[in-house]
C-alpha cells in the first residue's frame, strides 16, 4: 500500500498548512506526483478519502497531476525525459544522466476557508 503511505504524507502537510492559514475546511488539494513514484491516482484519491475522515480535509477534492521524470546530462547539461532515454544523453550520447525531477510528491496548492 504505497499510496496509503503517500496519502498520509499529504494529509500531514495539509493539516499543518491549514493550521497556518486558519482554514476550517479544505476544499481542494492539488498535488504533483513524480513519474518515478508510479502513483496510481485513483488509489491515492481513495486512500486519502479514507484517512482524511474527521479531519479538516474530509471533503477535499484531491487532484493528482503526474510530473515527468527529468534527467540532466553531466557532460553537456542537457535536460531530457528520463523514461525515454534513461542514463544515456540523447544529445552527446554519453552515460551519466542524473535524475533531477520526478521522484517527489509535492503539494502544488491548497484551497480552503
Ligand atoms: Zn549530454
Amino acid at each position: 500500500m504505497h499510496e496509503l503511505a503517500l496519502a498520509q504524507q499529504i494529509l500531514h502537510i495539509v493539516i499543518q498548512t491549514s493550521q497556518e492559514y486558519n482554514f476550517l475546511t479544505v476544499s481542494k488539494i492539488k498535488i504533483k506526483a513524480g513519474e518515478l513514484l508510479a502513483v496510481v491516482p485513483e488509489a491515492l484519491e481513495f486512500s486519502f478519502k479514507i484517512i482524511s475522515q474527521n479531519t479538516v480535509a474530509e471533503n477535499a477534492q484531491l487532484i493528482v497531476q503526474q510530473e515527468q521524470a527529468i534527467a540532466q546530462c553531466q557532460h553537456c547539461s542537457l535536460e531530457y525525459p528520463w523514461l525515454k532515454y534513461g542514463y544515456q544523453c540523447p544529445s552527446c550520447k554519453k552515460q551519466g544522466g542524473t535524475i533531477i525531477r520526478g521522484r517527489d510528491l509535492t503539494i502544488d496548492y491548497l484551497e480552503g476557508d
